[in-house]
């Protein structure tokens, strides 16, 4: 019987790169999501303690795209845990910390990813936005 189902591998969508130097040796992945950019560059910087990486919004996505998040728990108060939008242009590279459009700027190991509507949204991200955020394209 013939199948028209395409392979899985070609409907992923990974809009991130995680790129790196562990162990002398280049590497690199997608990721689907900035959470999983995130784990496979502690997971490369755990392993080598000279390991570089950085992960990045691929440079031929074709728009910028807002991501939300917000400080992970227990590092600072719950009432100061909003949400905050972080605009990423397609290719700028992400390593250390990323600054919200409000300004505040957070460490990406400290950052817990969110989804649009979930958390208390930071009211200056939201006043200094000028459209709601754009997460079309990404995987939910
Ligand atoms: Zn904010």
């Amino acid at each position: 019987m013939p199948s028209c189902t395409e392979p899985a591998i070609s409907r992923r969508i990974s809009p991130f790169m995680v790129v790196g130097r562990v162990r002398e040796q280049e590497r690199a992945a997608r990721a689907e999501t900035p959470a999983e950019a995130l784990d496979a560059m502690l997971a490369w910087l755990d392993e080598d303690d000279d390991a570089a990486a950085v992960w990045y919004l691929r440079e031929d996505w074709p728009a910028p795209v807002t991501l939300v998040g917000r400080p992970a728990p227990g590092l600072i108060g719950e009432v100061r845990r909003t949400a905050h939008l972080f605009p990423l242009e397609p290719g700028a590279v992400l390593y250390g910390s990323v600054t919200a459009r409000c300004g505040a700027e957070l460490y990406l190991q400290e950052i817990e990813w969110l989804s649009v509507g979930q958390g208390m949204p930071c009211e200056c991200c939201l006043a200094l936005s000028d459209t709601r955020p754009r997460l079309e394209g990404l995987p939910r």
